[in-house]
């Protein structure tokens, strides 16, 4: 920034995705002074954003814009504009004049979880599995309170996955508290609890949860101060190598006896909390019943359809494409389409990453 006068009006500005690793001599006063922190949009930020990009698109009476930009929490406004590119190609494949909801649905899970992969061929026993696991989380994820409300459940392969449980929060989350957190950890474990305790079986299908749940404990151990013998302190500092990623190295800053003590909270968190999903679970097996044998005739379920199973109701199913023409059509569904470098279709993976 040598070179430039005070009074010559010049401002510049520059943005950065880790203001963690920036030079003090940087944020000097009269070099970079000012520090705008840009987080990603709110819900009524996403919805916005979403209304400028779907303003050329002919959309479909049933679409509500605010359900999409509730059920989309951490997305970029390039990852928003990519999801409603998204539902436009899906909607242009089938021939549609104008964006559904499904389509939305599609695309986001599209965007969140991978593409489907209906062509992989699993075994009667594999479904089997799958559904009363995603049912068990499901079941937990209703009966527990101060969940997030299930928004979907599919035992369609996505990405990695062999099915998925999908919840929908309400808000924006940026605080999450010690109640809040141990539910999720029996959301997690819910669909070991119910492989355990119908087909008295352990998969690998569990893994990840696992993996998120132990994770979650340590973080309430280690980070939160949420547990009652360790008390409100931090464990382990962490070293962020600059520029190599995060967590490269932990260095440890308590003595053997502390350690034991941590790992033993961490195991009685997540414990306490798996008996908790089996206890649901245990108490509900009938409706466990219902619902993986739901998710192995429809593969599918929303929400709405949980809640009818819940009530001892029978699903109703409507064709997907509707008849009704909307009133707001205008224009031609392809011409909105945006096709960027011939990739119609093909990014089946995570939001791209966005250069801030
Ligand atoms: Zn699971």
């Amino acid at each position: 920034m040598d070179g430039f006068e005070s009074n010559e009006g010049v401002i510049l500005i520059a943005a950065t995705n880790r203001p963690d690793v920036l030079d003090p001599a940087l944020l000097r006063p009269g070099r970079f002074d000012r520090r705008v922190v840009v987080s990603p949009p709110d819900v009524r930020g996403r919805e916005a954003i979403l209304k400028v990009h779907t303003r050329k698109t002919p959309i479909a009476q049933d679409v509500n814009l605010s359900v999409i930009a509730r059920g989309t929490p951490g997305f970029s406004g390039a990852d928003l504009e990519n999801l409603v590119n998204e539902a436009a190609l899906l909607a242009a494949r089938t021939d549609k004049k104008y964006l559904e909801m499904f389509d939305f649905e599609q695309a986001k899970d599209k965007v969140l979880m991978g593409a489907e992969r209906k062509s992989m061929v699993l075994t009667e026993q594999e479904k089997r599995t799958t559904a009363y696991h995603e049912a068990g989380h499901t079941l937990v994820g209703k009966f527990l309170p101060g969940t997030d409300p299930i928004h979907k459940v599919t035992i369609i392969p996505r990405g990695m996955a062999l099915g998925v449980t999908q919840t929908l929060p309400n808000e924006d989350r940026v605080n999450l508290s010690k109640e809040r957190a141990e539910n999720n950890i029996s959301f997690l474990m819910g669909g070991r609890a119910a492989e355990e305790l119908v087909l008295n079986q352990k998969t690998t299908g569990a893994g990840n949860d696992i993996e998120r749940a132990t994770d979650l404990a340590r973080k309430m151990v280690c980070e939160w101060g949420m547990s009652d013998i360790l008390g409100p302190l931090s464990f382990g500092q962490k070293e962020e190598a600059i520029f190599l990623g995060r967590e490269i190295a932990q260095h440890r800053d308590y003595s053997e006896q502390t350690a034991q003590t941590i790992d033993r909270e961490i195991r009685d968190i997540v414990e306490k909390n798996y008996k908790c999903a089996k206890d649901i679970l245990s108490s509900k097996l009938n409706l466990l019943h219902d619902v993986a044998l739901a998710l192995l005739e429809y593969e599918t379920l929303d929400g709405a359809e949980v809640e009818r199973i819940i009530q001892g109701l029978k699903i109703e199913r409507k064709s997907t494409v509707s008849n009704t023409p909307p009133d707001n059509l205008k224009g031609n569904l392809t011409d909105s389409v945006k096709v960027e470098s011939g990739a119609v279709g093909t990014s089946g993976g995570t939001p791209a990453p966005v250069p801030a």
